[in-house]
């Protein structure tokens, strides 16, 4: 047995993932840390995502009527569980999905901000009062649980992204049925096992509440299409938003739709550049490049380019790459070989379309044959190519100069994917041209911050091929209920609307 299955092993025997489950079928589940086989985990087959749903929709009509700030009491708990599961949790991310150690454990707190931030919402879920123009009338709004909320994750938020559906779907008075990645279900058990512990602390929660089916994205397409899924919230690649959204559609039903990025970093010649290396640095080597945030594309004007891409080079040169388990690394693992093959794909595409690229190496394959590390890539550009405007899940960074600052905001806006955007500037005329309505298109547009590390206060998502989706904080926690707008008439006569006349 290798010494991260014995590890990750008895991580999740520790964090209450019964071991029967971890050696029972054909799903193999591997580290991205060395290649190593951790788990085989079984496949659930249609008729069990099926009964799955069956249950949840029953704990959904139990689960509506408990008060609202009843429920969040049961996010309180899951946020109590999950501080104490923490150092655990953030390990166990780290040698499923690769990310080095801060970031896992950086991945848990974001869990633990928003069940905080649920709990105080399940005292807030206001609806507005609304002025009628009839005499002795009263008009509202409430808010209303959907039912089944059905959530599809990606692998490089393995557990986050859960979290925040979750602890809002909960709070909001749904039941949640996860398929997680097929490439990091062992987290998605722990994450189970965890909720469970508090469940069973609240005492009043109906069974199954949350539910875990893992499997491929046959599995997930059951969840798609059955019409007792009120919400499919999705996280993942437009390819698969592409599939989700329109046979969500197809029966009525609502989704959520969160897909990928390519986020730009405009630099302009009053920028404080020591402020743009660290942001842009880790922005777009963070995670390994495989965050949907990643900066993914530099556009800087020409007179401080040379400085700047001169330092991010040198930046790049010393990043310490390596195990993300040991202490000092910046970059760990591509999620698998397909990533690599995805990265030197680009890279070969950039240099056909007179690309200059400085990185994008795999490195320390003598001692991780089986695993893929790669250096950051700074890759040069004569133009936005076709190449630039894809999203690859990778270490890239494109840099391309301009001269005329609309011809920045053009670029910047001028790909598929609306997700985030940042711009380097001490002008305050370009700050917030970026930020307004002719700036940036993007869901996120910041200033003096890369495009990464987004908090939970704010609602998070992206326009376009991104998908338009809303999760996490501001008003987010609309998009797991149903309004109904009400309108009393405490008079003693039944004016119609509009004047009209009806006497019969
Ligand atoms: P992916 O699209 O390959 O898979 C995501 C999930 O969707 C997996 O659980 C998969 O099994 C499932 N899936 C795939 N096709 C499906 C279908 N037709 N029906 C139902 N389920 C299906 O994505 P990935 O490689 O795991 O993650 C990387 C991608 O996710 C990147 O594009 C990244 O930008 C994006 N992402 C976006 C956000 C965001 O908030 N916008 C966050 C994280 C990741």
């Amino acid at each position: 047995m290798s010494d991260l299955k014995q590890r990750s092993l008895s991580l999740l025997s520790a964090l209450g993932v019964d071991p029967a489950q971890l050696a029972a079928g054909p799903l193999a589940v591997r580290s991205p840390v060395d290649g190593s086989l951790l788990a085989e985990l079984a496949i659930e087959g249609p008729s069990q995502v099926t009964g799955a749903i069956g249950m949840a929709r029953t704990a959904s009509l139990a689960w509506r009527d408990v008060p609202a700030p009843q429920r969040g009491q049961l996010v309180r708990l899951l946020g109590e569980e999950l501080r104490a599961a923490k150092p655990q949790l953030g390990e166990l991310v780290s040698i499923e999905a690769g990310k080095i150690g801060t970031e896992g454990l950086g991945e848990v707190q974001e869990m633990i901000d928003i069940c905080d931030f649920a709990v105080g919402l399940s005292r807030q879920l206001y609806g507005l009062t609304i002025a009628s123009e009839r005499p002795g009338h009263r008009m509202m709004e409430t808010w209303h649980p959907l039912g089944v909320v059905g959530v599809i994750t990606a692998f490089n938020f393995p557990v986050a992204v859960w979290a925040w559906n979750a602890a809002l779907a909960l709070v909001c008075g749904n039941a949640v049925v996860w398929k997680p990645s097929e490439k990091t279900p062992l987290t998605a058990l722990a994450c189970q096992a965890i909720f469970e512990r508090a469940a069973r602390r609240f005492g009043q929660a109906p069974a199954q509440l949350n539910q875990v089916i893992v499997g491929l994205r046959e599995t997930g397409e059951v969840l798609v299409d059955d019409a007792r899924v009120a919400l499919v919230s999705a996280t993942g690649s437009t390819r698969m938003g592409r599939a989700v959204g329109p046979r969500v559609a197809q029966r009525f039903g609502r989704s959520l739709l969160e897909l990928g990025g390519n986020n730009a970093v405009i630099v302009t010649p009053s920028a404080d550049l020591d402020l743009a290396v660290r942001g842009i640095a880790f922005a777009a080597v963070g995670t390994a490049g495989q965050r949907c945030t990643s900066t993914r594309r530099l556009i800087v004007h020409a007179s401080v380019k040379d400085a700047l891409v001169g330092r991010l080079k040198t930046a790049f040169a010393r990043l310490p790459i390596g195990s993300p388990l040991e202490a000092g690394t910046l970059v760990g693992p591509l999620i698998d070989r397909q990533a690599f093959e995805a990265m030197q794909a680009a890279l070969a595409a950039a240099r056909a379309e007179g690309g200059t690229v400085t990185g994008g190496e795999r490195v320390l394959d003598h001692a991780f044959p089986q695993a893929f590390y790669v250096r950051p890539a700074i890759v040069e550009m004569p133009a936005q190519t076709d190449t630039v405007r894809h999203e690859t899940f990778a270490p890239i960074l494109y840099v391309l100069a301009y001269t005329d600052f609309d011809e920045a905001i053009a670029l910047q806006n001028e790909v598929p994917q609306g997700l985030s955007s940042a711009i380097f500037s001490n002008d305050l005329r370009e700050a917030e041209r970026f930020l307004s309505a002719s700036g940036s298109d993007c869901g996120i547009a910041n200033v003096n911050i890369g495009t990464s590390g987004a908090e939970i206060g704010g609602a998070f998502g992206g326009e376009k091929e991104t998908g338009g989706g809303r999760e996490s904080g501001s008003d987010a926690w609309r998009a797991y209920m149903r309004r109904a707008t009400n309108t009393v008439n405490y008079s003693r006569a039944l004016p119609l609307a509009q004047g009209v006349k009806f006497d019969v």
